[in-house]
């Protein structure tokens, strides 16, 4: 079994007050044998709620709330690195 993980952020707004918030989430990715995978969202270590199932509002409780996609951050380490190719010296 592997296990990919990275942070995701995501932010919300409530459509009854008006209140916006984001949160921070590690997202972990499992794979196990053949194509079976599963994610898990963590907060401080422990596992949580999916953010898209976790939608209601800290301030008024409303439950219209609306996720916005476009704070979805990937913070992802592998990005696109040099690979390290040696530089060429040509001879004089
Ligand atoms: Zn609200």
């Amino acid at each position: 079994m592997t296990v990919d993980s990275w942070d995701e952020g995501y932010a919300f707004v409530c459509l009854r007050c008006g209140h916006e918030w984001a949160t921070k989430y590690e997202v972990r990715r499992y794979r196990g044998s053949g194509d079976h995978e599963w994610i898990v969202y963590c907060r401080g270590g422990q596992p949580v709620r999916p953010p898209h199932l976790d939608l209601s509002c800290p301030r008024c409780g409303g439950l219209r709330v609306k996720l916005l996609p476009t704070a979805v951050s990937k913070m992802d380490a592998r990005s696109d690195a040099p690979n390290g190719a040696p530089a060429k010296i040509s001879p004089i």
